[in-house]
């Protein structure tokens, strides 16, 4: 099996609403690592804990309906859109000043 077969098959088996509810511990458990490793502490951890956010997105990403993944779609297009409208302001700011 594949990696992404792998991870169809567990995704059916789990159902969406308990892959958003790993996803979410497996953030928690992320960022507690992630933490850790900033303040000198743990043991690169946080990689494995990365490797888990990542698996269960794709798990999510694979599970929802069409009409929840139109509505994440537009919301990842108006946050693209917002980002990149900051870094503009911001560069627009620093060549001002400069
Ligand atoms: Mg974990």
């Amino acid at each position: 099996m594949t990696a992404e077969e792998k991870i169809r098959y567990i995704a059916e088996h789990n159902g969406l609403e308990k892959a958003l509810d790993k996803l979410a511990e497996e953030c928690a458990e992320y960022a507690a690592a992630r933490i850790k490793h900033n303040l000198g502490e743990g043991n690169g951890e946080y990689l494995e804990e990365l490797a888990d956010v990542i698996i269960m997105r794709a798990e999510v990403q694979q599970l929802m309906p069409k009409e929840m993944k139109d509505q994440i779609s537009e919301e990842i297009n108006r946050k693209l859109d917002r980002q990149i409208e900051r870094i503009r302001e911001k560069e627009e700011h620093v060549y001002k000043r400069g």
